[in-house]
């Protein structure tokens, strides 16, 4: 027997985002709501439809980087400058980047300390201010998982707590079509790479097979074919994701996001980035998958950053060799209680190196 944790509520469909005040305001009761953003949407144009009413208002977040801690904390700390009262909602709207800023402010607004003190399993007490998130990039499944990643010194780790799940979130593929394509390859194959890994680790069971298989044969559909992806490809690539976030979140990821979490942490590449870097060099784990990859970086005309770690110092390596041993619950998914001893930090090196 096995608990299946998803969200709740899913307003889905096209055009979906013009019911998002009404969804949110059930939310609500008497309290306001704070919008988090992503700041692509002033030039998207966005940030002008939020349905903001009465005290609610909108924070916009740079994503250039990935989500930090101290990030994370800066922005509670305005929150709460503003107004004595804590806001009753907080929507996230934006990639997984703005997703996981997001679900970290509903927590640590109601939790003492910084965000970093809950990077890591179950360590959050308090009930958390209610979150709604509104994916404009599918692909992280950030929307589905019980999971606020953030990067914060020597370590790229989530807030992993019930607590980081969003009670509600809208779904509107239109939400999409602003994304540069070579951008939504990158978050699309992390959506494939979830499906890959969950199918093929151990802590799977047939509930979540069902979810992945059909998050797989989405990706295979949409990034096989190649070339600027349709509307159709754009609800099927959010459903995909919101599956493949499912899976992960009651299953686990595996080899590849144990390394590629080394590669964000060191030398800055964005999540799906770094998992194609990664996926790349993994046919020994992922033999069929890999060829579907390496034809889908074709179809789509994706040149991959060659030997990216060749300038990396010692020191780099080793804090990326520790990330990824720190990577515990993917690894024994993806390589059985015994992964210690068929993947040790010789393999791990040996792995970056050729990347
Ligand atoms: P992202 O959120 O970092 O965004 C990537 C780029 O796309 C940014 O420049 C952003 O401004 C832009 N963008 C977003 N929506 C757009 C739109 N509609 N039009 C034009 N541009 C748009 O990218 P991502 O790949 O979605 O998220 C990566 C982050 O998600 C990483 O930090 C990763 O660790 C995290 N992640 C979290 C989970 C989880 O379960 N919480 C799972 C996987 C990944
Ligand atoms: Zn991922």
């Amino acid at each position: 027997m096995k608990l299946l944790r998803q969200v709740p509520k899913i307003l889905f469909g096209a055009g979906a985002f013009d019911s998002l005040g009404e969804a949110v305001s059930t939310l609500k009761n008497s309290g306001y709501a704070v919008y988090i953003i992503d700041a692509v949407h002033a030039k998207t144009g966005l940030v002008n439809k939020l349905p903001l009413v009465g005290n609610d208002y909108s924070l916009s977040v740079d994503t250039t980087d990935e989500p930090t801690t101290d990030g994370v904390d800066a922005l509670r700390d305005e929150i709460k400058k503003r107004s004595d009262k804590l806001p009753a909602v907080i929507v996230g709207v934006g990639g997984g980047s703005t997703l996981d800023i997001a679900k970290a402010v509903s927590v640590v607004l109601t939790n003492p300390g910084s965000s970093r003190d809950y990077q890591g399993w179950e360590l959050v007490k308090n009930a958390p201010i209610p979150k709604v998130g509104v994916p404009t990039l599918s692909g992280t499944g950030s929307e589905a998982t019980r999971t606020a990643v953030l990067t914060s010194p020597g370590k790229k780790f989530g807030i992993n707590s019930p607590y980081s799940l969003f009670d509600l979130v809208v779904l509107d593929p239109l939400l999409a079509r602003t994304v540069p394509a070579e951008q939504q390859f990158y978050t699309g194959m992390d959506c494939y790479i979830h499906c890959v890994e969950s199918i093929n680790g151990s802590f799977k069971d047939k509930l979540i097979t069902v979810y992945v298989q059909a998050g797989l044969a989405m990706c295979r559909d949409i990034f096989l074919k190649g070339g600027e992806p349709s509307d159709q490809d754009r609800e099927n690539l959010m459903i995909a994701s919101y599956f493949g976030g499912l899976s992960i979140a009651n299953s686990e990821v595996g080899v590849c996001h144990a390394l590629s979490y080394g590669l964000s942490l060191e030398l800055k590449f964005h999540h799906g980035l770094a998992n194609c870097i990664a996926f790349n060099q993994l046919e020994e784990y992922y033999p069929n998958e890999v060829s579907d990859f390496k034809e889908m970086l074709e179809r789509n005309n994706i040149v991959l950053p060659k030997n990216v770690t060749q300038a990396v110092s010692a020191e780099q390596m080793e804090s990326m060799i520790a990330m990824t041993l720190l990577m515990e619950k993917p690894l024994t998914n993806a390589l059985g209680p015994d992964w210690k001893n068929v993947f040790p930090r010789e393999k791990i090196l040996q792995l970056y190196a050729r990347m």
